[in-house]
């Protein structure tokens, strides 16, 4: 992890009273949308109006994609070398360093996402991304297979490894400029052209970004960014024939959705696809765990950022013995929260997203007592201003809707189990397919969970963070392909075979 500007332990959050600019981003060029169309922009602490932001119509979508192809083609950027396009990305990477609390706090701002975490946490991460794909810029390597000789000639097989072309990136808000990154680094990284249509409510980083972008050198048209609602301007790109590549996260609702964007709009294509979506993931607290050592894990891996996570473990299973502690312990955890303006220190949980999300969340904590759960503590809106939710701990049974729905609030459910059968079974009674947790002292208990476990990424006695070294994804309803690590790369690159005969 970078420490560019971590080595001060005081947290200065200052409230950014100036915003980028608020258009599109096509072509090298700041434009407003068709028409003059914007959104609203609003502050989940208070529901106050950040800014208008541009609104992209089809037209605009069309304009960005045309800009990426025009570039793809003409800009020289594929053609450099990777090397060359290492150093920029290098260079946007200390950018990104040197913005870091400009960055953390428009996210603040806009998510409510706590500033210390974004600080220490997101923006560290995204320009950690960004360097590990600067690095691999140069290494994007074919293979070479020699083949017997053939009618007394030499044969050589070997692959090249080549950009897609145009990729289309919809992103969700909860980590914005983090998810953002693990499309975009790999994605320039291997020469292509990309627009991004950033999630509505959390735009500002993302624009941001692509200052940094050109200012690194990235040439006019190699990322554009195109703002706006999802059922609008993401749908006008999903849709879009010119994209050779389409990379989704968010929901498995519009996953599914995209998925068939993915064949064109005729139905006619075969685009690249990768889908990142939700999870309602299992943390298992074996029988022989350190508790003093899981608990903080447990915890955090259902109130990190509201429980807005998509690797949130929210189906705490927790062997007979140790249910009662676990969840007195977890309980007096979420009573320790504290509510209240992300920006302040001491603050250790901030608003959720929007009044929509308010309203989903609260909906399955009214239904979750009648559908057979067992409160501990929490269990309502929080009794103030802004979009806040009290953290919340339920006794439950696998059939209930919050044990089995991805609530994407701070909501944990916890689940008796009697043996290491009956745990794996229930972790793995579930059409999500994310992440798993799981909390032993048992080798043999932590490698066959490791195993039988059906999911992209086991974690064993942590709670983590995808890391930007090794490959992220789900499996079943959590998605297609992985992003990160050498895989992030294969992601945004064809190989091609070339068969020689000398
Ligand atoms: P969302 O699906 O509502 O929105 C994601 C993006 O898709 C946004 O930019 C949105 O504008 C756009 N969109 C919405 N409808 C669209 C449509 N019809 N056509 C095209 N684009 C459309 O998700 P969200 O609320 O922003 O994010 C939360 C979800 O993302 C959760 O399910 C979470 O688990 C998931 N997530 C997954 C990962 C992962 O790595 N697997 C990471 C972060 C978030």
């Amino acid at each position: 992890m970078s420490s560019d500007y971590l080595s001060t332990d005081a947290v200065v959050a200052e409230r950014p009273t100036e915003f980028p600019p608020r258009d599109l981003w096509i072509g090298g060029e700041w434009r407003p949308a068709t028409g003059g169309a914007t959104y609203t922009s609003r502050n989940p602490v208070d529901d106050t109006e950040i800014t208008e932001i541009a609104h992209a119509c089809a037209a605009d979508v069309d304009a960005a994609v045309r800009a990426a192809r025009h570039a793809y083609e003409t800009s020289g950027w594929r053609q450099m070398g990777g090397t060359e396009r290492g150093r920029i990305l290098f260079a946007a990477a200390d950018l990104i360093a040197a913005d870091a609390e400009y960055l953390t706090a428009l996210e603040t701002l806009e998510v409510g996402k706590l500033y210390r975490d974004g600080l220490y946490g997101d923006i560290p991460a995204a320009l950690a991304t960004f360097r590990y794909y600067a690095g691999f810029a140069d290494k994007m390597y074919g293979s070479t297979v020699e083949l017997p000789d053939y009618a007394g000639r030499h044969r050589l097989n070997y692959t090249l490894r080549e950009p897609l072309g145009v990729v289309g990136a919809i992103t969700p808000w909860n980590n914005p400029i983090v998810v953002a990154g693990w499309k975009i680094a790999p994605a320039l990284a291997a020469g292509n052209s990309v627009v991004i249509k950033p999630p509505e409510d959390a735009a500002l980083s993302i624009l941001r970004l692509a200052e940094l972008l050109e200012r690194a050198g990235v040439p006019a048209g190699v990322f554009n960014v195109v703002t706006g609602e999802g059922e609008t301007t993401g749908a006008a790109l999903a849709n879009h024939p010119g994209l050779d590549k389409l990379t989704f996260t968010g929901s498995p609702e519009v996953g599914a959705l995209l998925s068939l964007h993915a064949r064109g709009p005729a139905g006619a294509q075969f685009r690249r696809v990768t889908l990142e979506l939700g999870g309602k993931n299992p943390q298992i607290v074996f029988p022989d765990a350190d508790l003093d050592g899981a608990m903080p894990f447990v915890a955090v891996g259902n109130f990190l950022h509201q429980g807005q996570v998509c690797a949130a473990g929210t189906r705490v299973y927790v062997h007979d013995s140790l249910v009662d502690e676990v969840c007195e312990r977890l309980a007096a955890h979420a009573e320790g929260i504290v509510l209240g303006d992300p920006f302040l220190d001491g603050v250790t949980m901030g608003p959720v997203i929007n009044e929509a999300a308010l309203t989903k969340i609260t909906g399955y904590l009214d239904g979750a007592q009648s559908d057979g759960a067992t409160l501990v503590t929490g269990g309502r809106r929080a009794d103030r201003d802004g979009w806040f939710v009290e953290p919340t701990v339920y006794r439950g049974a696998q059939h209930q809707r919050i044990a089995r729905e991805e609530i994407f609030g701070p909501v944990a459910t916890v689940i008796p189990f009697s043996t290491t059968d009956e745990a794996l079974a229930l972790a793995n009674d579930t059409h999500y397919g994310l992440n798993a947790i799981v909390y032993t002292e048992s080798l043999h208990t932590a490698q066959r969970a490791a195993r039988e476990l059906d999911v992209g990424n086991v974690w064993i006695n942590a709670f983590g963070i995808p890391d930007m070294t090794t490959p992220w994804g789900g499996r079943a309803g959590s998605g297609l392909g992985r992003e990160l690590g050498p895989q992030g790369i294969e992601a945004y690159t064809e190989e091609k075979t070339v068969q020689m005969m000398f």
